[in-house]
């Protein structure tokens, strides 16, 4: 399968589903990790062009690491918007990466511009299909498959668990590359980057029965997706 994460941020994908694609990758399967923002606001210290640069190559590396495809669509972080410009960049990134299942930030997340990219995602997998939505790149023979990443919030409802024991030392190592950040989450949210990362994934995990799973909620796209379940 070819295998398309879309974060709002460049550290997102590695917080969120970044054990499911150490899976995927594990088994074989194609990951491509889309990142929208250039995350220029993540910093009280380090002014944001500078930021920008820095943490396009923290995603880099974390994609390197990972091995997966980067597409980097660097949109000002913090101000992405449901716009025209901006559908059409999702449209092209999906059809870059021609992905069987996507995973993306849910419409209900507590970041605006991880909604901003929930609804984004979700408009460009159907108009990826349509051949007269002109991009770059050939539109899709049909929509891939879609599930919302975990929030972390309490009304966020699984309907699928990935057990990521096996992988979740190597999922902190992943998030650990986006040193920039180290200090602005301590800084910000006053807890060490990985903290409520590891409790999220340890609470999930005692609600499925192992030590760390990811959490997921599939969309049902009444244009297309397959029934089958396509997570790891
Ligand atoms: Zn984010």
């Amino acid at each position: 399968m070819r295998v398309l994460a879309v974060g709002a941020h460049p550290d997102d994908v590695e917080f969120h589903c970044g054990g499911t694609l150490l899976l995927y990758v594990r088994g074989g399967h194609e990951v491509t990790v889309c990142v929208a923002t250039n995350g220029d606001k993540g910093s009280k210290r380090i002014p944001p062009a500078e930021l920008a640069e820095i943490r396009r190559g923290e995603a880099e590396e974390a994609a390197a690491r990972l091995g997966a495809d980067l597409i980097w669509l660097g949109f000002e972080d913090g101000a992405l918007q449901d716009g025209l410009a901006e559908r059409s960049a999702f449209v092209e990134a999906v059809r870059r990466a021609r992905p069987d299942v996507v995973l993306a930030h849910d419409p209900e997340d507590y970041h605006p511009d991880h909604r901003a990219s929930a609804s984004l995602v979700r408009d460009a997998l159907f108009l990826s299909t349509v051949p007269s939505v002109r991009t770059a790149s050939p539109a899709l023979e049909s929509m891939p498959s879609l599930y919302w990443m975990d929030t972390g919030a309490a009304g966020f409802q699984p309907t699928d668990y990935v057990d990521v024991t096996d992988v979740y030392a190597e999922k902190e190592q992943l998030l650990a590359l986006h040193r920039s950040q180290w200090e602005w989450i301590s800084d910000h949210s006053g807890v060490e980057i990985a903290e409520p990362m590891r409790v999220t994934n340890r609470f999930r995990g005692m609600a499925c029965g192992v030590r760390y799973a990811e959490a997921f909620r599939r969309e049902w796209l009444a244009a297309g997706g397959s029934p089958a379940r396509l997570l790891p």
